[in-house]
């Protein structure tokens, strides 16, 4: 009975785009071109290059004044999908300032209005799973990692987790015990795919969560550690992928079956493209990992969606991170982020191009 409901959405790839509002100060004056329910339109004055216009569909496209309660309201389905069982993707892809972290967590005043999917996702799930209570009886807990430099980095260690959850922390506790020994060595973390109970970062803590404001505590940990990983100059929050991954196991208090599935939430890295001849070192080094790893994305959804028999999974550590969840049975949804300002007319009509790609 349960099953019903999203059988249209199976193996599908949708693409969402939606465009942020101007910011205060910002002049309005300059808009790209027009939205419509599932498309939009750039146009492009001569000033900025070759004079054009160029449209482009999408499942939906949300305009700069749609709120955070109807983005989540058309991604709801997906979410509810994962309490049968099923394993779902959610992408946030454009430049950095683009909207990525708003439509996911939230600007950062939060409040009910405000907050994003990560939070809405878990809230929803919470709720259903309490009603199917004597159905079924769910438990739900959340990892948080980082991918940067093709590094995965658990995001869900420190001071206020080993307080909550102790017998978790232990392995964490060695760690910041070792690095204080070899402060130059980073935490990574290896990826195995096909591993029991559908962990592919075993070694990333997994926290049982029962309440919303579990899930908050959580979210503000993982954002303070991406925050501690960003040097004074470099926002590393903008070049780095960060997962919340929600993993569900629903037991049928009637049969004793176990279904597990589990839910990808993904804060991509910003995909601007910088200028190779003005960056060198470290900068240069991010800049390709994240050039490669994002066009490793946009290979893997575009086989899936072409239904081609060859999937290039193994060519980046997200591609690898999240192969059982892309593709197969598995839902995927790509927000795909756009500025309003014609100054980024460059970059949009690159995360265009990208999101046609995969659609
Ligand atoms: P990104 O994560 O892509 O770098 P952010 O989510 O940090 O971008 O957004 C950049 C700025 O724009 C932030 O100040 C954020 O609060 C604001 N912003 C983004 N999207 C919206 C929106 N839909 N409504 C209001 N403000 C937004
Ligand atoms: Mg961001």
């Amino acid at each position: 009975k349960l099953y019903n409901q999203v059988q249209d959405l199976k193996g599908s790839i949708r693409v969402y785009c939606r465009v942020r509002p101007f910011l205060p100060g910002q002049l309005s004056s300059n808009t790209l071109g027009s939205i419509d329910e599932g498309s939009i339109t750039i146009v492009t004055p001569s000033k900025y290059g070759k004079e054009g216009r160029r449209s482009f569909n999408f499942n939906k496209v949300f305009g700069p004044s749609s709120s955070q309660e109807e983005v989540f309201s058309d991604t709801q389905p997906l979410i509810r999908s994962i309490l049968d069982g099923y394993n779902v993707c959610i992408f946030a892809y454009g430049q950095t300032g683009s909207g990525k972290t708003y439509t996911m967590s939230g600007p950062k005043l939060l409040n009910e209005q405000t907050v994003g999917v990560n939070y809405r996702a878990l809230s929803d799930l919470f709720k259903l799973s309490e009603q199917r209570r004597g159905i079924f009886s769910y438990e739900i807990s959340v990892q948080m990692i980082e991918i940067y430099n093709e590094q995965v980095r658990d995001l869900l260690v420190g001071d206020g987790l080993s307080k909550k959850y102790p017998f978790f922390c232990s392995y964490n506790i060695l760690f910041i015990f070792m690095s204080f020994f070899f402060p130059l060595q980073e935490s990574t973390l290896e990826i195995r795919n096909n591993s029991q109970k559908g962990l592919n970062v075993p070694n990333a803590n997994l926290v049982p969560v029962t309440s919303t404001s579990d899930v908050i505590e959580l979210m503000n940990i993982g954002q303070r550690n991406r925050v501690v990983g960003a040097t004074a100059l470099n926002d590393r929050s903008s070049r780095s992928h960060s997962c919340l991954t929600v993993h569900v196991q629903g037991k049928d208090m009637t049969s004793g079956t176990i279904l597990r599935g589990c839910l990808h939430l993904v804060d991509l890295a910003g995909s601007e493209r910088v200028d190779k001849s003005e960056v060198t070192g470290e900068r240069l080094k991010e800049a390709q990992h994240i050039n490669k790893s994002l066009s490793a994305l946009g290979d893997v959804i575009s086989a899936l969606a072409l239904k081609n028999s060859h999937v290039p999974y193994r060519n980046s550590k997200l591609t690898q991170l999240l192969q059982d969840s892309l593709g197969g049975q598995a839902k995927t949804l790509m927000f795909v982020h756009i500025s309003p300002e014609m100054d980024s007319v460059g970059e949009t009509l690159s995360t265009l191009k990208f999101a046609e790609r995969v659609s």
